[in-house]
C-alpha cells in the first residue's frame, strides 16, 4: 500500500494499481448498498451501481493520481517585451469534490498573471488548474494551490491573480439546502498584492 495522501497531495500511479483499486472500491459501494437495505443485485437500475461508483470515485480524485500535465514555456526575452503584459485566462471550468462531504463542486476560475522571461502554452493554464480541481478540496486551499503551482512552474513571473467562484453540493442539495449560494475566494500574489491598477484591470475581466 502506498503513503496515505492529504487530500490536496499527488502521487501518480500506475494504471494496474487504479484497477486494483477500483476492483476494491466496487465491493465497497456493493457493501454500502446491501448496508442501506437495497436488493440491488436484482435491481436491474442498481446491479452495475457499485461499478459505476467506483469509476466515477476514481475519475472525480484523477488529480491525485495522474502526473500533472506536461507544460510547454516560450522564452519571451528574444522580443524584448519581457514582462509587460498581463495574461489573462477565463472562464476555466472546474469539477471538484468538497473534502468534508465528498459531493461535488462546480465552478469557473479566472486566472492572470504577469510573465518576466517565459509564458506558458495557453491551453496548459485550464489543463493545470482542472488537474488541481480533480481531487477532494476546500475552495480557499484550491485557490491557494493554483498559485503555488503557477509560482513554481514560472520562477520568475512577477504576479499570479486567482478568482474562483463555485457552486458547492453540499450546501446546495442537504444541510442548509442554498441553492443559490456561490463561494467565491480571490487570491492575489507578488505584483498584484502591491497595485491596486492590476488588480482592479484583472477583476474588470470577469464577467459574472
Ligand atoms: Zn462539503
Amino acid at each position: 500500500m502506498e503513503k496515505p495522501l492529504k487530500s490536496w497531495e499527488n502521487l501518480p500511479l500506475p494504471q494496474e494499481e487504479l484497477e486494483k483499486r477500483k476492483e476494491k472500491l466496487q465491493k465497497v459501494f456493493e457493501e454500502m448498498l446491501t448496508i442501506l437495505g437495497f436488493d440491488w443485485k436484482r435491481d436491474p437500475n442498481m446491479v452495475e451501481t457499485p461499478k459505476r461508483m467506483a469509476k466515477m470515485v476514481l475519475e472525480l480524485t484523477e488529480g491525485n493520481f495522474s502526473p500533472m500535465p506536461s507544460i510547454t514555456t516560450f522564452d519571451i526575452t528574444q522580443m524584448g517585451e519581457e514582462g509587460n503584459i498581463p495574461v489573462f485566462v477565463g472562464p476555466i471550468e472546474i469539477k471538484s469534490l468538497c473534502s468534508h462531504h465528498f459531493l461535488p463542486i462546480v465552478g469557473r476560475v479566472y486566472f492572470e498573471y504577469l510573465p518576466t522571461s517565459k509564458v506558458l502554452g495557453l491551453s496548459k493554464i485550464p489543463r493545470i488548474i482542472k488537474w488541481l480541481a480533480r481531487r477532494p478540496m476546500i475552495q480557499e486551499l484550491f485557490t491557494k494551490q493554483i498559485v503555488k503551482t503557477f509560482k513554481k512552474l514560472l520562477p520568475d513571473l512577477k504576479g499570479v491573480a486567482v478568482y474562483v467562484k463555485a457552486k458547492h453540493m453540499c450546501m446546495t442539495v442537504r444541510g442548509v439546502n442554498e441553492s443559490q449560494a456561490y463561494m467565491i475566494t480571490e487570491a492575489f500574489d507578488g505584483i498584484y498584492g502591491e497595485r491596486e491598477d492590476l488588480r482592479a484591470n484583472f477583476l474588470r475581466k470577469i464577467k459574472e
